[in-house]
Order: C-alpha cells, then sequence, then structure tokens
C-alpha cells in the first residue's frame, strides 16, 4: 500500500509565514520574558524555526501529550505524559502547537496550567482546523488556517511516518483502509 501525498504547503511558503509569526511574537514579548513550551513531537520542527527567527531571547520547555495512536481523531482525553521540570508560575507562557484541530489538546494544558497561575498563556499554532473544533479553543497566532483534511509532514505525521518532510501534504487513503 503507497499513500498519495499532494503538497499544500511548500517548504518556502512555511518558512516566509514561519518569519512573520516571528516578527510578530518578537514584537508582542519584546518587554516581558517568554517561555515556549513546545507540545512534542508534532511541533518540534515548526518550533526550531520559529525560535530561530525571533528577534527576543525565549526559554524553551517542551511537554508531551498522549497521542492518538495509530487512530486520526481525539477521544477527548487527554494524558500528559511528558511535563515541564521548572515551574510556569508567574510566567508568560507561549504553547506552540503543530496543528489545533478540536482543541482538546490545548483546553487540558490550559486548564492544567489555571491551577499553576501563568502570568500569561497564548497559543501559536502553525496550522488550524476551525471546522473540527469541539472548544472555544482559538490560537493567538496562526500559520495556515486549513479545511477538514489529514495533513502530515514539517513534524506532523501519519503513523510515525512523514515527520521528516519539508513540506506540508495532505494524505490521500486507500478507500479500503
Ligand atoms: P486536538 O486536540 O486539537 O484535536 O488535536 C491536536 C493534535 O492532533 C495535534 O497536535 C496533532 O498531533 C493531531 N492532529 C490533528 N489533526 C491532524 C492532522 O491533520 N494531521 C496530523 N498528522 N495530526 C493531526
Ligand atoms: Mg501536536
Ligand atoms: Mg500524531
Amino acid at each position: 500500500m503507497t499513500d498519495r501525498l499532494r503538497e499544500i504547503f511548500s517548504a518556502e511558503q512555511i518558512a516566509q509565514r514561519v518569519r512573520e509569526l516571528a516578527e510578530q511574537i518578537s514584537r508582542d514579548y519584546h518587554d516581558k520574558p517568554l517561555v515556549i513550551v513546545g507540545v512534542l513531537k508534532g511541533a518540534f520542527i515548526f518550533l526550531a524555526d520559529l525560535v530561530r527567527e525571533l528577534s527576543i531571547e525565549p526559554t524553551i520547555e517542551f511537554v508531551r501529550l498522549s497521542s492518538y495512536g495509530l487512530k486520526k481523531e481525539s477521544n477527548g482525553e487527554v494524558e500528559m505524559i511528558l511535563d515541564v521540570k521548572n515551574s510556569l508560575e508567574g510566567k508568560h507562557v507561549l504553547v506552540v502547537e503543530d496543528i489545533v484541530d478540536t482543541g482538546l489538546s490545548i483546553k487540558s494544558l490550559s486548564h492544567r496550567w489555571a491551577e499553576v497561575g501563568l502570568a500569561s498563556l497564548r497559543v501559536c499554532t502553525l496550522l488550524d482546523k476551525p471546522a473540527r473544533r469541539k472548544t472555544d479553543i482559538e490560537a493567538d497566532y496562526v500559520g495556515f488556517s486549513i479545511d477538514d483534511l489529514f495533513v502530515v509532514g514539517f513534524g506532523l505525521d501519519w503513523a510515525e511516518k512523514y515527520r521528516h518532510l519539508h513540506g506540508i501534504y495532505v494524505v490521500e487513503f486507500d478507500a479500503d483502509e
């Protein structure tokens, strides 16, 4: 079985958009210390590119949330399987995500951190699928808004494949899968 991949954003398009987002974030946080929290694994490439375009100096942490495994959809329960080591209390936090889909992952982070007491919380996502939202979560910085399509590449996987690709692709699955 071979998956068919159709490119929707090229490496050049992504790089351009990452520069724009970094400019905006640098402007918004020029007067306050920023802690960037990447959500593993999907955000690792986006985060690496984004932080290198910033003109401010962030600190960087990671969390890992339970994945959907081989399913394409969340069941609504999100577990944190790797937490930050340093407390985020009193910090200005920017969560960096690969994609906001139902919004359940971000919602669970914001619930968890409401108890910690952050100075502020914003969300930056490379991709946004607003049509699929099941929560009131809105990202503050969005690279690209897309239709209800399953995408891979630039950190995003299908069953752990395709994360290494430079562009973003729609996977066209075989009908019998
Ligand atoms: P949410 O909790 O917002 O429904 O889902 C967030 C996570 O689901 C993303 O961080 C990503 O890991 C996964 N996800 C949602 N849509 C897609 C998609 O189109 N492609 C891939 N590869 N992962 C997705
Ligand atoms: Mg993710
Ligand atoms: Mg995944």
